[in-house]
């Protein structure tokens, strides 16, 4: 950051009193710029059949990697109501039945991973703008070499490892840079 958001005026990163951490300040207004991680929403969808749903990203970073469908939360909205959103836009698919399956902080990247379980109601769903194609695979199907994030990967492997309809939230975090 190298302008103030408020007046236009120059920052400088400083401590501020009675604080911890050094924050952008305005030298002009005093505005303290806090910054904090960005949560990143998803769900992993279920099929009638019990496959899971993946998309291709059609877009950068990670592009024609596999992933399941998820992006950054807008402001006003739920988690809940950010994953579901996120999933009509990459796959055109109306999930049903929202139930938290995993939180994963990414401390280097100043991000938190959250995706649902979601059931689909049936096969409607289809390719995107975001994703240039979305297909159900079976466990020994997934693409494990060519999935875009590690908390897709670890999300998947916590989804088969509890398939049943009683699964612990997996709680964790992931050091190392988000892409492989
Ligand atoms: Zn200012």
């Amino acid at each position: 950051m190298k302008y103030c958001s408020e007046c236009g005026h120059k920052v400088s990163l400083k401590t501020p009193p009675d604080d911890h951490l050094p924050r952008f300040v305005c030298d002009h207004c005093d505005t303290i710029h806090y910054q904090n991680p960005r949560l990143i929403t998803g769900t992993l969808p279920v099929a009638p059949d019990g496959r899971i749903l993946l998309c291709k990203r059609n877009i950068e970073p990670r592009k024609n990697f596999w992933t399941l469908p998820g992006g950054f939360m807008e402001n006003g909205e739920t988690t809940t109501q950010g994953a579901l959103r996120e999933t009509m836009e990459e796959a055109n698919l109306a999930a049903i039945n929202p139930r938290l399956l995993s939180v994963i902080s990414l401390p280097k990247w100043n991000q938190i991973h959250l995706f649902y379980r979601v059931d689909m109601p049936d096969y409607e769903f289809s390719v995107t703008p975001e994703s240039n194609a979305v297909e159900l695979f079976t466990e020994a199907q997934i693409p494990w070499q060519a999935l875009a994030f590690r908390t897709v990967e670890q999300t998947l492997k916590h989804y088969f490892a509890y398939q049943g309809e009683n699964f612990p939230v997996l709680n964790d975090h992931i050091s190392l840079p988000i892409i492989e």
